[in-house]
């Protein structure tokens, strides 16, 4: 891991983080003075986490050695495999599902099972293959039951995804699905409203569109996704 001045440490900031602020709380309890613990300050210890977001000279490989076995939220207790993500890591074209699945879950990649095979065809229908583009989710671990993730398990998870779209600073991302343009793009309108419309994710352009797994039960929405990706496309080549 790199810090922001570029000089490497092993040292885990987000635990160092949390060891801060509970050897404050610690101290307090046990009745020291002469130190700020108030509830204002272990806020602002708390945000420092989120700069997790914002490493320079970041890359995929330290990311993934950051995550480690993760253990940020209760999904580590029932997943097989964690999915970080696969492709090119200079990819002009991010795709971002939800969350693994089953299969995603037994092989620890993402978009393998039969929504992942639809995505693989759309793909190559682009003119493209998946190793020249990348593909990852919002979040690592699959929920049980392939419920949508909870919030905690959202915050615990997304700043990895943050740093990957960072250390990647592809031109265009693809949400697929609901879940996934939300998320990126903090709104709440739905996929029907956003899909086939570009928006700025912190410099980079997201088109959401339908999610491969919506396509299988709604096979005339396909449609729909062509002209999307035909769009992308013709903004990429263009
Ligand atoms: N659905 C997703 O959103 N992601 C996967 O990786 C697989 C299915």
């Amino acid at each position: 891991m790199k810090d922001e001045q570029g000089r490497t440490s092993d040292v885990d900031p987000g635990q160092l983080i949390e060891e801060a602020g509970n050897t404050l709380k610690y101290m307090a309890g046990e009745g020291c003075s002469g130190f700020d613990c108030s509830e204002e300050t272990l806020k602002i210890i708390d945000g420092w986490e989120r700069k997790e977001s914002f490493i320079d000279g970041d890359d995929l490989e330290a990311i993934r050695r950051d995550l480690g076995d993760c253990r940020r939220c209760k999904l580590c207790t029932e997943r097989t495999k964690i999915v970080f993500g696969t492709g090119n890591p200079a990819a002009k074209l991010v795709f971002v599902g939800e969350g693994p699945g089953y299969d995603e879950d037994r092989k620890g990649e993402p978009f393998v099972g039969k929504a992942g095979q639809l995505l693989t065809k759309i793909i190559e229908a682009m003119n493209l293959t998946r190793d020249k583009v990348y593909i990852c989710n919002i979040i690592k671990c699959r929920p049980p039951g392939n419920r949508n993730p909870a919030p905690d398990e959202i915050k615990a998870c997304f700043p990895f995804l943050e740093r990957q779209l960072d250390a990647i600073r592809p031109d265009f991302i693809c949400a697929l699905g609901t879940f996934a343009a939300q998320t990126l793009l903090d709104a709440d309108e739905p996929i029907s409203k956003m899909r086939g419309r570009l928006y700025d994710y912190r410099g980079m352009k997201v088109m959401p569109t339908y999610h491969p797994a919506y396509l299988l039960r709604n096979p005339e929405k396909k449609r729909d996704v062509w002209e999307d990706m035909k769009k992308l496309i013709s903004l990429m080549t263009g």
